[in-house]
């Protein structure tokens, strides 16, 4: 069979892309060599959010395009995207407060549809946001952005994507691709495909998988790699809301409630070389969150508490000219190559919460190549709510693998499900048993399986 799209990589973007190309009639194909979402998309901050301290650069354009699409994907995602509250207590040494004022208005009116409510200065001797602080005085400032279950709305997408007709196949790796006759043969360990385009989603793996297929060309951007890790720790307080600490080094930390008992704290920018599925959080960087929360909480924590950690691989799209890994932007640049006649359209860097927009200028990009295509939709459509509660039972694990593509514990356990932070080690490894032989049963009736 020729498909008319392969998408190589099932992170945010790749799904993004094969959830629109799919919708708009094309017949797509998507191959992920782990988990959907199993790379960098599920281990992000899990913001949609416009990017405040992105301001601090001058990249109003980005903020402006994400804070429009924070309100379409509350209404297009409510399921998984609810609005937050943040608290930003004042420290005068690292930027002045006329400085984050300016900031916060910008933000607060840089979206001609604002839904969510203004920022505010607060006093923190009387606000409930300072309870939790050290020093309980002075004042902060109130505003407030949105959260997102990441790793969900990688797995929304696909179900769409499917919904629209894509096949979405995990744990296949491309390792080739070759261009013949205005097409590309694309080869992975068991099977080979056809497709008339190719869009390359591979995230922090986009430019060395170029290299490794003989792809590159002198226009081809580099990628710069950043590590961000983040920690999580029994609750350190109490209530909805969540902080941005700025940090002496002028990085700002965020600090969120998670899964109600838990406190998640993020993140850091380490430059990264390794491969991107190995990240892991380092020494340095359990002292840099330790401290940061140390600084600030009255509350106390050291790495004794850190009851899950995850590290993920930022991609971003490097032109060489800024060292400081903070300044780089966190926009992304698209290319179209030709190769012999067959095109690959390369996805370089971007944020989850562009995604949408992303896919969509992508699809767009194709509109000459396939004509019969219809237009653009996927901004007043909303993503599949999943209607049944997900208990620990094998009716659950049976959604999970015949439904969400899950093919090990692992999958459920931190990405279907954050399970793993509140399960005992035992518990963990009873779940484990039944999924696997859920998965065995599931696998032997492969020609009913969902691709
Ligand atoms: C620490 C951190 C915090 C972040 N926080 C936020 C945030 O709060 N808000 C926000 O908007 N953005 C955030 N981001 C950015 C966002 O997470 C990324 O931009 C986004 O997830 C990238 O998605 P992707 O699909 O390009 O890459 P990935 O999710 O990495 O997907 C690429 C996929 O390609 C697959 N693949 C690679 N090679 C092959 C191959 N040969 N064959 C088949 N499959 C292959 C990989 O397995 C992977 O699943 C954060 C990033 C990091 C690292």
């Amino acid at each position: 069979m020729m498909y008319d799209l392969c998408v190589i990589g099932g992170g945010i973007n790749g799904v993004g892309v094969a959830r629109d190309a799919a919708g708009r009639g094309l017949k797509v194909l998507l191959l992920e060599k782990g988990d959907l979402g199993g790379c960098t998309s599920s281990n992000s901050s899990k913001m949609i959010h416009g990017g405040l301290r992105y301001l601090e650069f001058y990249e109003f354009g980005l903020v402006r395009k994400s804070l429009g699409e924070r309100e379409t994907m509350m209404r297009i995602a409510p399921q998984i995207v609810s609005p937050l509250r943040f608290c930003i207590p004042h420290r005068n040494a690292v930027r002045p407060a006329w400085m984050v004022r300016a900031g916060l208005f910008i933000y607060d009116h840089l979206t001609r549809m604002n839904l969510l409510p203004k920022s505010e200065i607060i006093n923190l001797s009387r606000h409930p946001f300072g309870q939790a602080l050290k020093v309980k005085s002075g004042i902060g400032f109130a505003y407030s952005d949105c959260r997102v279950d990441d790793a969900r709305l990688v797995i929304l997408n696909a179900m769409d994507a499917k919904f629209h007709g894509a096949h979405i196949r995990v744990q296949i790796p491309v390792t080739g691709m070759t261009a013949v006759d205005g097409h590309w043969d694309i080869e992975t360990p068991k099977e080979k495909f056809k497709a008339k385009m190719v869009i390359n989603a591979t995230g922090p793996y986009a430019h060395q998988f170029l290299e490794a297929n003989g792809l590159v060309q002198r226009e081809t951007p580099h990628l710069r790699l950043v590590q961000g890790s983040h920690i999580v720790v029994p609750k350190l307080y109490d209530g909805d809301h969540s902080y941005m600490i700025q940090c002496l080094d002028k990085r700002v930390v965020f600090i969120w409630p998670f899964e109600n008992d838990f406190t998640l704290i993020g993140t850091t920018e380490t430059a990264y070389n390794g491969d991107p599925k190995d990240a892991c959080i380092t020494q340095a960087e359990i002292d840099y969150l330790c401290g940061v929360v140390n600084s600030e909480f009255e509350k106390q924590i050291t790495k004794d508490n850190i009851i899950w950690s995850y590290s993920g691989v930022r991609p971003l799209f490097d032109n060489g000219e800024e060292k400081d890994a903070r300044k780089v932007t966190r926009d992304y640049k698209l290319l179209l190559d030709d190769h012999n006649g067959a095109k690959i359209l390369n996805i370089f860097g971007g944020k989850l919460t562009t995604y949408r927009p992303l896919a969509e200028e992508v699809v767009d990009m194709l509109n000459s190549h396939f004509p019969q295509m219809t237009g653009a939709w996927t901004a007043d459509k909303e993503l599949p709510i999943i209607d049944f509660k997900f208990e620990f039972n094998d009716k659950t694990l049976h959604h999970f693998i015949s439904r969400e593509w899950a093919r090990s514990i692992d999958d459920v356990l931190w990405r279907r499900t954050k399970w793993g932070v509140h399960l005992s080690p035992e518990n963990q490894n009873i779940l484990k048993q039944n999924f696997d032989r859920l998965l065995a049963e599931e696998l032997e009736n492969e020609e009913d399986f969902i691709y």
